[in-house]
């Protein structure tokens, strides 16, 4: 024992049956607030011990049978002062077979730094009925008169019933619980076990913990982690913890995915604070469709999941489980139209946007989330690919064209390096003189393991991946370079149109892109034309600073392809230094019964001081229909099919 007087931590050994320290080092007689051993051991700590201290003491005698030892953080009050220290508990087997309990204790305000998470042990004992039987000073303290049942004391009375269900189960039982502590609702981490007194009655022995700033950290942490920042929905992973909850409950649930047509247009015109706004909008309309029996998650940047899922569980009642596909229609019929109603930003100007919406639904198309969701996202391709701003049900099969596209991704990316793009290009004939007014270079890949791709796919997903401009530029280079060979294949002074893409033409180097490769070929600014289309338009122009102006001036010449397809921008034609409007090819094939349309458009062409070209002329009466009007720039199968350079090189010899 003299060696242990030597230390500087704090030692005593207490005898559990009789309640008294019976020995101590000259540190645990200053922690107890003693002048002697003698007097120490004199006193009786089981006096004033509550019942819950003695049944955590036994409980520890228990351990120490097994060899275990305890560490805690423990409260004291030596001549009632308030003291706290860690205390680690080990069993020293006496020769008449009980144990001491040899206590090491560290003072807690040596760890003042580590301690502000850690809060005392409380004790305390209830009845297995609820009833409160006694407890430690802390437990005391903190829970007060609130601490008479269980029912009273756990927040939750709902929660006090589990826990003693459970207890009627089990052993031990462990859980963190928000208890109405008299500062308020707190969280404790509650360790429950079975003891039974002196008197040999059963009681529920409580080993509290206060847990609460770390709770509510992990809580907001938690909320934060499923939670889109923006619009307050579920995130990705928050809906991945619900649809797994479902299946464990085989739950029947649709998955509605979602995706909102134009908005990348008015993000990028109009900006993000605007594109904010808009989704936080659409994501409250949703929120406000069925909230009881739905979850709806933000996907990703427009897209959205929304779930709708059937509150009972058929299959317990050995009812097979299905779905209820027409109230899944209707639910889709719901989410296009109330997405796709009008916006209105801060200014009160109105915004249109539209959803595209796929659905797939569990367990009919798939047991597995996961592959639900890619169904639903390959059914709402469908809805984009059939037009936008409708709804389609998942078919089996419709998955293979996302997997092409992802493929077709994954190949692009390599395909200049590789030298799998080639250009085709269409002859466009002047028929007043019959010669070849220029040619217009198309797009052609061809890959080993996607075989032909067609060039709008092509260039929907390089734009996707962000290598669109880069595609577009390696065009621009190769249809001037082919130019000067074109015309002496084909013996005309033929101009070279080129097709770029929304995004790319507003892009500040491009004009001065073009002009270097049209001087490193010795040819004019005037001998390129720029394709772009009716759609691009609106975006462009509306936003103030024109870059189409920026090529005009330059002196290559601008065309506005597809013209009467896509918006209605005969309201900004007169904004655009463009030189030709090419009417599309479905008016050409209307045209035969109602060349009015066409006259109309030419007209309005020629009052713009701009030539008009027609498109898709495969027959000769469509031809004779244009030339009647006054249209005589004619291209179209009749005349020529895109061709690669090598055709016009083997047709002059
Ligand atoms: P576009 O610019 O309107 O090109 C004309 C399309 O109509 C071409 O299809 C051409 O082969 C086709 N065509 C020409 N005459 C006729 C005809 O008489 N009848 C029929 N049925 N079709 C005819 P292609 O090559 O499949 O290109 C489709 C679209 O893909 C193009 O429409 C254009 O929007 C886009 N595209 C093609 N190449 C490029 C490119 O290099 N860059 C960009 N950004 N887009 C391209
Ligand atoms: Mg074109
Ligand atoms: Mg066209």
């Amino acid at each position: 024992m003299l060696a242990l007087d030597q230390l500087k931590t704090i030692v005593w050994l207490f005898d559990i049956k009789q309640q008294r320290i019976v020995w101590a080092n000259k540190q645990a007689l200053k922690w107890w607030e003693s002048d002697s051993l003698a007097e120490l051991t004199s006193r009786d700590f089981g006096a004033d011990a509550s019942e819950a201290i003695l049944q955590k003491q036994r409980e520890y005698e228990e351990g120490f049978k097994q060899g275990q030892s305890f560490f805690e953080l423990w409260q004291f009050w030596p001549k009632g002062i308030e003291k706290k220290a860690f205390c680690q508990f080990c069993g020293v087997l006496q020769d008449n077979g009980s144990f001491l309990m040899l206590v090491e204790a560290n003072p807690a305000n040596l760890y003042q730094d580590f301690l502000s998470d850690l809060s005392s042990a409380m004790f305390a004992s209830y009845k297995p009925t609820g009833i409160f039987l006694s407890a430690n000073p802390i437990f005391v303290s903190e829970f007060a008169d609130k601490k008479q049942d269980l029912l009273g004391l756990v927040h939750q009375p709902n929660d006090a019933i589990e826990l003693m269900q459970q207890l009627k189960l089990c052993e031990r039982v462990e859980i963190d619980l928000k208890l109405n502590a008299i500062s308020g609702p707190t969280w404790y981490h509650i360790t429950a076990t079975h003891a039974i007194t002196p008197q040999n009655e059963a009681t529920y022995l409580l080993h509290l913990h206060n847990i609460n700033d770390r709770k509510e950290r992990e809580l907001q942490l938690l909320e934060n982690a499923e939670q889109d920042m923006l619009t307050g929905l579920l995130n990705r992973r928050g809906l991945s913890d619900r649809l797994v909850d479902c299946v464990i409950a085989q739950k029947p649930f649709c998955i509605f995915y979602i995706d909102l047509d134009g908005f990348k247009m008015i993000n990028d015109s109009l900006g993000h604070a605007v594109g904010d706004q808009l989704l936080c909008e659409a994501s409250n309309r949703l929120a406000d469709i069925d909230p009881d029996n739905s979850y709806v998650c933000r996907f990703g940047g427009d897209e959205f999941i929304f779930v709708s899922f059937q509150n009972s569980t058929p299959n317990s009642a050995g009812v097979s489980l299905t779905s209820d596909c027409e109230k899944y229609k209707e639910i889709a019929n719901q989410l296009v139209d109330v997405v796709s109603a009008p916006y209105s930003d801060k200014s009160e100007n109105m915004l249109i946007i539209s959803a595209s919406v796929g659905f797939a639904s569990y367990p009919e198309d798939s047991g597995d989330y996961v592959q639900l969701i890619r169904f639903a996202d390959a059914a709402m391709y469908q809805s984009k690919a059939q037009g936008k701003k409708q709804w389609t049900q998942y078919q089996s099969g419709m998955e293979t064209d996302i997997l092409k596209r992802s493929l077709l991704a994954q190949e692009l990316s390599s395909a200049i390096e590789k030298q799998q793009l080639h250009l085709h290009y269409q002859a466009i004939m002047n028929t007043s003189n019959g010669t070849i007014d220029s040619f217009e270079a198309l797009l052609r890949y061809q890959n080993d393991k996607l075989g032909f791709v067609p060039p709008p796919e092509v260039i929907g997903v390089a734009q996707d991946i962000g290598i669109l401009g880069d595609i577009e530029n390696w065009i621009v280079q190769r249809a001037i370079r082919d130019l000067p060979k074109l015309r002496e294949y084909t013996n005309s002074q033929a101009c070279i149109a080129v097709n770029i893409s929304g995004k790319h033409v507003s892009h500040p180097d491009l004009p001065n892109f073009c002009i270097q490769q049209l001087e490193a070929n010795k040819l004019q600014p005037k001998d390129l034309i720029i394709e772009i289309t009716e759609s691009v338009l609106i975006d462009k122009i509306s936003t103030g600073n024109n870059p189409l102006n920026r090529i005009a001036e330059t002196g290559i010449r601008l065309s506005i392809d597809d013209f009467g397809t896509g918006y209605s921008s005969l309201a900004y034609l007169h904004l655009i230094k463009a030189t030709t409007v090419k009417i599309d090819r479905a008016i050409t094939e209307s045209s035969l019964s109602s060349p009015r349309t066409l006259k109309a458009i030419h007209n309005l062409v020629i009052s713009l001081d701009m030539v008009t070209l027609i498109e898709g002329i495969e027959t000769q009466e469509q031809a004779d229909v244009a030339n009647q009007v006054g249209i005589h720039l004619h291209q179209g199968y009749k005349y020529a099919r895109p061709q690669p350079l090598s055709y016009f090189k083997n047709r002059q010899k």
